[in-house]
Order: C-alpha cells, then sequence, then structure tokens
C-alpha cells in the first residue's frame, strides 16, 4: 500500500494534497488534531486524529501503517496569533514537528516535503524573492517555520532524511468542483474576508496604506490551491526518485497591493466594497513576491492557475457555495 502521511491534511490546502495524491494512486493518511482543520474535507483517505506534541499518538500512528514519505503541513499559520502568542507557535510548530521528524528517523521514513512559508525572510532587501535570500523573519510564526527548516536541513546532514521545504507566498483559490477551499475559523486572510465584505456589504477594513509600496498598501504574491498542491506532488515524487535535499519558493511570481486585490474583488463580484484604512497589523511586511526560478528548474513547474483573477474567482464561486452551505 502507497500510504502518504499528510499532516493538517483535514485543513484547507491539505484536503486538496489528499485529493491529489488520491487521484495518482496513493492513499493519503491525514493526521490532524481538527483544531483548525474540517472533518467533513477529509475524504481521500483515512483520518487519524492526534497530535503532534503527543509523542504517544505519533508512536501509534507510525505502527499503524509503513508510510512511504510525509507531506507535513500541520502548523498555526496566524502572523498577529504569534506576535501575540509566541508560545503556541513554538509549541505547536517547532516541538511537533521535531516529535514528527524524530518518528521518522526511527521508523526509516526517509522522504519529506515540508511546508513552510515567504514569513520566514522578512521584510525583503531585494525582490523577487530568491531562496538564498537572508532570512530574518519578524514575526514568531515565520520563526517557528525558519526554526523547523533548520532542524529538516541538519537531521538530513546525519540521517537518511531526503527532503524538499516549500516556502509558500499568499495561497488562494479553490477546487469547487471537489467542493474544497478555504473554510478558516476566524478567517483573517484578505481574499476570502474582501469577498465576503463585497457580498455582505460591509466595510473592508486595511490594514494600513503607509507601507513602502507603489499604493502604500502591502504586496502580496498570490498562488492557487491547484498550482500549490502540484508542487507537492511533483517534489514528493522527486523524493522517491533522486536525492533532493532543496529549499523551493511556491508563488505565482507577481505582486498585487491590496488595493489592487480590491479592485479585481470588486470586477469579478460585480458588488461594491467599501473599504476603511486602519492601523497596520502586527508582523506585515511591506512586500513579499517570489522568484520562482528554482521550481522551474528543479520540479519543472509553473503556474497553470495563478492569474490573479482566476483566484480570486475560484475563491468567490467557492465562496458561495460554501455560504449556502453554511446556512442551509
Ligand atoms: N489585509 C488587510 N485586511 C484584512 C486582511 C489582510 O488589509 O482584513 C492585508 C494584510 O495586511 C496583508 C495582505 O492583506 O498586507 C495579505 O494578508 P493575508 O492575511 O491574506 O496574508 P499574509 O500575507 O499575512 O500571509
Amino acid at each position: 500500500m502507497k500510504y502518504v502521511l499528510v499532516t493538517g491534511g483535514a485543513g484547507y490546502i491539505g484536503s486538496y494534497i489528499c485529493k491529489l495524491f488520491y487521484d495518482k494512486g496513493y492513499i493519503p493518511v491525514t493526521f490532524d488534531n481538527l483544531s483548525l482543520g474540517n472533518k467533513w474535507s477529509v475524504k481521500w483517505g483515512p483520518l487519524e486524529v492526534g497530535e503532534l506534541c503527543s509523542e504517544n499518538d505519533l508512536q501509534k500512528l507510525f505502527e499503524k501503517y509503513n508510510f512511504m514519505g510525509v507531506i507535513h503541513l500541520a502548523a498555526l499559520s496566524n502572523v498577529s496569533e504569534s506576535v501575540n502568542n509566541p508560545s503556541i507557535y513554538y509549541k505547536n510548530n517547532v516541538i511537533g514537528s521535531y516529535n514528527l521528524i524524530e518518528k521518522m528517523i526511527k521508523f526509516n521514513v526517509k522522504n519529506i516535503v515540508f511546508s513552510s512559508t515567504a514569513a520566514v525572510y522578512g521584510n525583503p532587501i531585494h525582490s523577487p524573492i530568491c531562496e538564498n535570500h537572508p532570512t530574518q523573519p519578524i514575526n514568531p510564526y515565520g520563526d517557528s517555520k525558519l526554526t523547523i527548516e533548520k532542524l529538516i536541513c541538519n537531521y538530513s546532514k546525519c540521517h537518511e532524511l531526503n527532503f524538499v521545504i516549500l516556502r509558500y507566498f499568499n495561497v488562494s483559490g479553490s477546487d469547487f468542483s471537489n467542493n474544497l477551499g478555504e473554510a478558516h475559523l476566524p478567517e483573517t486572510h484578505l481574499i476570502p474576508l474582501a469577498l465576503e465584505a463585497a457580498h455582505q456589504n460591509t466595510i473592508f477594513k486595511i490594514y494600513g496604506d503607509n507601507y513602502q509600496t507603489t499604493d502604500g498598501t502591502c504586496i502580496r504574491d498570490y498562488i492557487h490551491v491547484k498550482d500549490l498542491g502540484n508542487v507537492h506532488l511533483l517534489s514528493f515524487e522527486k523524493l522517491n526518485s533522486s536525492k533532493v535535499n532543496q529549499i523551493i519558493n511556491v508563488g505565482g511570481g507577481k505582486g498585487y497591493t491590496v488595493y489592487e486585490i480590491i479592485k479585481y474583488v470588486k470586477k469579478i463580484t460585480n458588488l461594491d466594497l467599501k473599504t476603511d484604512v486602519i492601523k497596520r497589523r502586527k508582523g506585515d511586511p511591506d512586500i513579499l513576491v517570489s522568484d520562482i526560478s528554482m521550481s522551474k528548474n528543479i520540479l519543472s513547474w509553473e503556474p497553470e492557475y495563478s492569474d490573479v483573477e482566476q483566484v480570486i474567482s475560484d475563491s468567490w464561486e467557492w465562496y458561495k457555495y460554501y455560504k449556502t452551505l453554511s446556512q442551509s
């Protein structure tokens, strides 16, 4: 049996990855504590409810399945929460990952694709950002991910650990034909919140317009969840055929300000969207845009769905579907 462990498989990105792996003949085993993920989104393989911080839960998991490898997504990922409560970020993200990797070594599971983040870069010195750009995270979330990256890199030097570390930029979009999309509680991300405000006719709050960018609002690089999923599959298959040990950016390679996203939201929804500028959110860098040459070179991957209008339009389709579902 081709079992692949997907930590965080009940989440927005994880559930899409499980579907993709299932379609390719793998059996994705979701390991999730369901604190942020949804049971309903685990449809393509078994769900094992447990905690990465529990050595015992992991022991039982690794005894039950003979994993080909691990896709490690489970983490807390809210930047401002991490600023206000760093302790849970170091505990869940760093200690949880340490436990997982120790179990991989113990059970001789060699391949890992790790979900990291552009937040490891902090405020970029140059843009677009390539992988050897200095890493100076400006929030505990980014720092927790960078710590795990270092752990993986160091372990791989003395154990047979073969890895791909994917540094995600801003993920959005949906696979609405398979009823998969963002359903965070609370929602904190720009695109779903702007769609919600347009639909509900409420005021969308922009966190600061005095950043060092063209219109003063932050610039981000948006990648469609379908493109992100494909990168995981390609990375995993590469790990199974060769030694990789690479850190790879995953983004669309283009940057958009918050105002530009709002303009597209209005266009796609055909609704008005009122905005108000409030003070900056803690921990937000001015600009994060990826250089994606590495993913092209190593994985022969190019984004297919990450045109920003396609990302927003797929998020909108999902929003309308999920809204109806949650109201019925
Ligand atoms: N943002 C905003 N209002 C919101 C949510 C987000 O102005 O209600 C801004 C946020 O400050 C950042 C950008 O939108 O500049 C993207 O934020 P998001 O939370 O989607 O992703 P992040 O870049 O923090 O991972």
